[in-house]
């Protein structure tokens, strides 16, 4: 595919663009387009069907919807609108990170701690928490970060169980991750992370009956996607203490304004933080040079020795 130019929509570490113009594709940067004035900038002259197939193929989020550029016409003109789009691994470690760190602020009420000395309290006694050494914890999705996760948290002395439709028990037991049903897992688990994507057969996959069958207490992680635990479940469950605490990263509505996503975010029990899971140095320059990489790769070319 001749690739001449690439409209980068969206905030990107520059090393995206960087390797792009070593290629001598001019990079056009235009962020916080309006829909208008979007389909408007990608509205030029050569219709090229592979291009309108490449952005209906990697990106879902795709503004302009395919059936109304069916008859636009088109230079060749590459809309990256997100940079997480078709570059799963390179925010994994940061992801894995976060989550890791949400569970052991959760075990130590770290940040809840925090904000209570910060405001001119000295509890010492209600934010006395426990070790993670010994507690089992639950992966639901051993992909990527799901096994990251595993790896780093058995350093913390955690037993990991974990549960993924496409991971044989066998496979599981190479990162020590001890493989059983969905079923099985819940009355066992003392914290429990997921890490799916939000599909049909993952959303609301943590809900009041799953948070009942859990042990009381149960803290649940999510730095996956907004959707997969139920968010009113959660607080019901924080309210009666079924939950004993949540960590999330990601919301059903993001910027959440709707009320009860607010009421999780405010809960005590609750360390939430604005969709950060990716957002370290390194996952951008990651995750920026994939996005060129894959588009270099579509003009035929190899970034290997670059
Ligand atoms: P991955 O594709 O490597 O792993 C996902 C795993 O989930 C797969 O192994 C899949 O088989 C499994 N799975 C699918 N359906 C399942 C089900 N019903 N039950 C249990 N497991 C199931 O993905 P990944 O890179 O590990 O990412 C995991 C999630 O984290 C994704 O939703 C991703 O979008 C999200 N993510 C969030 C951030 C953030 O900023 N918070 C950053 C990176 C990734």
């Amino acid at each position: 595919m001749d690739i001449k130019r690439v409209l980068v929509a969206d905030a990107v570490d520059p090393a995206c663009t960087e390797l792009l113009k070593k290629y001598s594709i001019q990079v056009d940067c235009k962020y916080k387009l309006s829909k208008e004035q979007l389909i408007a900038e990608i509205k030029v002259k050569t219709f090229k069907k592979n291009i309108h197939s490449f952005c209906r193929k990697q990106n879902r989020n795709l503004i302009v919807k395919p059936t109304k550029l069916r008859n636009e016409q088109f230079d060749t003109y590459v809309y990256i609108p997100h940079i997480n789009f078709s570059t799963p691994g390179g925010n994994s470690i940061s992801a894995c990170e976060l989550t890791c760190a949400l569970i052991t602020d959760l075990a130590r009420n770290i940040s809840t701690a925090n904000a209570s000395l910060k405001a001119g309290r000295w509890d010492r006694k209600i934010y006395a928490g426990h070790e993670l050494y010994g507690k089992t914890l639950a992966i639901i999705g051993l992909g990527r970060i799901g096994r990251e996760v595993a790896i780093r948290m058995q350093s913390w002395g955690m037993t990991t169980i974990g549960y993924d439709p496409i991971v044989t028990a066998e496979e599981s037991k190479k990162f020590n991750v001890e493989f059983m049903p969905l079923e099985a897992i819940w009355a066992r688990a003392d914290y429990i992370t997921v890490h799916t994507p939000l599909i049909d057969a993952t959303r609301n996959l943590i809900n009041g009956k799953v948070l009942n069958a859990c042990k009381k207490g149960v803290r649940i992680i999510n730095v996956a996607r907004g959707g997969i635990v139920n968010e009113a479940d959660l607080l019901a469950a924080l309210k009666s203490g079924q939950c004993g605490g949540a960590g999330i990263d990601v919301f059903e509505q993001e910027p959440p304004t709707n009320a009860i996503t607010l009421e999780v975010i405010a809960h005590d029990k609750v360390v939430a933080t604005p969709h950060l899971g990716a957002s370290t140095a390194e996952a951008q320059i990651r995750v920026a040079v994939e996005v060129s990489e894959q588009i270099i790769a579509l003009t035929g070319k190899s970034t290997e020795y670059t």
